[in-house]
């Protein structure tokens, strides 16, 4: 098995550098900014200023490990560009980036960005190929991201962790028994941690968690945000499945402005599957999180404004005729309103209320699987009722 990193094999694709042709066109997407040596152009756990092109002199882009040391990655000179997913999206930023000298740089902001993704194709992607692979590299290695300090067979260690790979977002886990993850133990101790009180966890921004809720972890590494009360978008998706991301890339494709939010993470059912292979144009198949993951970029890429996790609750639909909105009701008290919503928040498949059904398990009849396949030849009449089952949908009003 290779223990290569994506660094040493795609580091051409993943740190390209400019022609001073290109530059001059991405100018116009962003403002020349100075820096002195030392200064700070990004911290983690900080909203940055957006992707950095340097026109002179070089900046030390370095990641924390586990323990909290900075460990380099790169040093970007005239021509290379600083940044990664987070900020196509405004997100904190994951690295520190330092001048090491004076530093001249085109501070491009996210929206226009996005801007320059759209208006220049061929650069375009070799920018937003450069910006996945560097959110890959970070996935390998973690950095930047949380650190969870608990047992890796601990249930709620398994959920945390869960949801932050789901979402597509760097973290560590230190395990407090260990002889070697000393930095775990001195943690516990420095933060008087109960044992039964774990899994902690240590936001990049230097706040303490206790055994958290998915929301609660994701507003402390900004992966959602408060939501403007006041703002009525032009399209609300219920459900970043693969229906849901399908509709905003559409909509904000044609210039829409699209909320999405989902209860869970991007991707849905599909982000689970280990691999799809009737998708059209993947003849040799793809993971689910992959296409997911290509699917929620591309929304980023458009504009697309994501909150999650954010369950809605209720919808609301306009009773007054010359209010041009509906109100969709968040668990968290929170109001989006929006010109149209689309729900499209999947399937729930119900198990059927028959008595014979523990029965009918016992003997390997499942739902959707050995069924379709003909190999339950009792279960046969069942058919029409796996069916049904497997078309029911529950709204959750
Ligand atoms: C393991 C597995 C493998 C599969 N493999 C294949 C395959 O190979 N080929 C194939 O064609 N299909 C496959 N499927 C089926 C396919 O994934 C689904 O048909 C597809 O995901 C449905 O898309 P969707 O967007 O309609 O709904 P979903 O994918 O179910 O997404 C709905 C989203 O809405 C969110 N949501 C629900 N309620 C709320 C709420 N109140 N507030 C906010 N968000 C909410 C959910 O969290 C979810 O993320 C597979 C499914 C699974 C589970």
């Amino acid at each position: 098995m290779s223990t290569q990193s994506i660094i040493d094999t795609r580091r051409y694709q993943m740190f390209p550098k400019l022609e001073p042709e290109e530059i001059k066109r991405v100018r116009r997407f962003g403002e020349v900014r100075s820096y002195d040596m030392g200064e700070a152009l990004a911290k983690v756990g900080e909203v940055g200023h957006g992707l950095t092109v340097v026109l002179a002199g070089t900046v030390n882009i370095t990641q924390h490990d586990e323990s909290g040391r900075r460990e380099p990655i790169v040093t970007h000179g005239p021509g290379s560009f600083m940044g990664e997913l987070a900020q196509l999206a405004g997100r904190p930023a994951l690295v520190d980036a330092y001048a090491q000298e004076p530093v001249v740089a085109v501070i491009i902001p996210p929206e226009r960005l996005r801007a320059l993704l759209v208006a220049e194709a061929e650069l375009g992607e070799r920018i937003m190929r450069a910006l996945i692979l560097r959110r890959v590299g970070l996935l390998e290695t973690g950095a930047g991201g949380p650190v969870i300090v608990g047992r890796a067979e601990n249930g709620d260690v398994i959920r945390l962790e869960g949801f932050l790979s789901r979402n597509g977002h760097p973290h560590q886990r230190l395990n407090p028994d260990t002889d070697t993850d000393t930095e775990a133990k001195a943690l516990v101790e420095r933060f008087q941690v109960d044992p039964g009180q774990l899994p902690i966890v240590l936001c990049p921004g230097g706040q303490l968690l206790r055994n958290p809720s998915e929301t609660e972890l994701a507003r402390c590494i900004g992966l959602v945000g408060p939501i403007d009360p006041d703002r009525v978008y032009d399209v609300a998706v219920v459900g970043a499945g693969p229906a849901g991301l399908a509709t905003a890339v559409y909509a904000a494709s044609e210039g829409l402005s699209v909320l999405v939010l989902d209860c869970r993470a991007f991707g849905g059912q599909a982000g689970a599957s280990a691999r799809i292979e009737n998708y059209l144009g993947f003849p040799t198949g793809i993971t689910g999180m992959a296409l997911m993951a290509r699917a929620y970029n591309q929304a980023q890429k458009f504009g697309v404004e994501m909150a999650i996790p954010d369950e809605v609750m209720g919808l609301q639909a306009r009773d007054n005729p010359d209010e041009d909105r509906f109100v969709l009701r968040l668990s968290g008290e929170e109001r989006v309103s929006a010109r149209s919503v689309v729900i499209a928040s999947g399937a729930r498949y119900r198990r059927l209320e028959v008595d014979t059904w523990k029965r009918l398990r016992r003997r390997a009849c499942t739902i959707g699987h050995r069924l379709w396949r003909g190999s339950c030849a009792r279960g046969r009449k069942w058919l029409w009722w796996a069916a049904a089952i497997l078309q029911a949908k529950r709204w959750f009003i």
